[in-house]
């Protein structure tokens, strides 16, 4: 479908757990998070029950998100329901990848149609700091798997300036070396990432190409994003730049979210939301369901306002609470 400002709206990241296995800095605090509890978030029925309403009105795509959603229990399964029982074009995740090496083998089985995985680092020590927990060697593992398994990859760096500067350059090379698109992700003013000092894509771009050579503004799509994408010469994939706050691209977004407690999020940005888990557990209607999710599209914001600082509408939740 296509809201008030003519965007076609085909993509819902969902997000199934404010849970995770890693701690990132910029994502989650360390110590004391109150988790919802298994009656607050939904169930895969209730979620199958909402994509099938959003295809309905359009959505072909869904990528499921969290907090980690490979520590949901049972996650292939509402993988193989989205994929084979709804018949969504594309079941995708992004992921922390610590889970992949062993569920690799079954994600595929399911239908999973592809992985984003999130990776600032290829320096152990880094990655410790960064993630608090966890090892890169199972990251590592994990795009093996996957490799192995046929699961097409890619790998999101979120660059920040007191950690992975450094290791932008070799972070950019897994695309040369592997089959493996890259996404250079501006670090956004939301939660804990307000505290970073986020580096601009542009001084990427430009880093990359004094080492790699004159990059090529690139004409493929690698995914359903708002990436813009680069071909450098020698590389098997391109180099992608997610730049939401240096140049915004809002007025090409595909995109709505629903987080795991079954909120119905328009703009990462807004507060605003509708509550579908309500609706769900008072009995609504597939029909009924569709004409919220249609009325409640229609009216997204025109566009993030991370310029304005303070807006009166500001998400004041974190990004793991919300749903990255
Ligand atoms: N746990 C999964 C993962 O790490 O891929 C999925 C959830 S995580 C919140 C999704 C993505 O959001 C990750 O790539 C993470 O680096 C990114 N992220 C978290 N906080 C961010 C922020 N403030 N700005 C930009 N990206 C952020
Ligand atoms: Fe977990 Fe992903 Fe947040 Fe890191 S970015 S703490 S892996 S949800």
């Amino acid at each position: 479908m296509k809201d008030n400002q003519e965007r076609i709206i085909d993509y819902m990241r969902i997000s199934v757990t404010d849970r995770c296995n890693l701690r990132c800095v910029y994502c989650m605090p360390e110590e004391g998070i109150a988790c919802m509890s298994h009656n607050e978030i939904l169930s895969f029925e209730e979620i199958y029950q909402v994509a099938l309403a959003a295809k309905e009105i359009g959505v072909r795509k869904i990528k499921l998100t969290g907090g980690e959603p490979l520590v949901r229990a049972n996650i292939v399964k509402l993988i193989s329901m989205l994929k084979n029982e709804a018949y969504m074009e594309q079941v995708t995740i992004t992921t922390n990848g610590i889970l992949l090496k062993e569920m690799a083998k079954d994600l595929k089985k399911a239908g999973l149609t592809a992985a984003n995985i999130s990776l600032d680092t290829l320096d152990r020590e880094t990655f410790s700091k960064i993630t608090r927990r966890g090892n890169l060697s199972d990251v590592l593992d994990g795009m093996k798997a996957c490799m192995e398994e046929g699961i097409p990859i890619k790998i999101n760096c979120v660059p920040v300036r007191e950690f992975n500067e450094d290791q932008i350059v070799e972070i950019a090379k897994l695309a040369k070396d592997d089959p493996i698109a890259v996404r250079f992700i501006e670090m956004m003013p939301i939660g804990y990432g307000k505290q970073y000092d986020p580096i601009s894509n542009d001084e990427i771009l430009a880093l990359l190409e004094s080492v790699y050579g004159k990059a090529r503004r690139s004409q493929t799509v690698y995914g359903n994003g708002p990436a813009v994408y680069y071909e450098f010469e020698g590389f098997q994939k391109g180099i992608g730049f997610i730049s939401a706050v240096s140049h915004e691209f809002c007025s090409s977004c595909n995109r709505v979210r629903l987080t795991s407690d079954g909120i119905l999020k328009l703009c990462l940005h807004h507060k605003q939301g509708i509550d579908l888990r309500e609706k769900l557990r008072e009995g609504i209607s597939q029909e009924e369901l569709s004409k919220v999710l249609r009325d409640a599209i229609v009216k997204k914001p025109i566009s993030h306002q991370f310029h304005k600082g303070q807006i009166d509408d500001e998400e004041t939740r974190s990004m793991v609470q919300i749903g990255g």
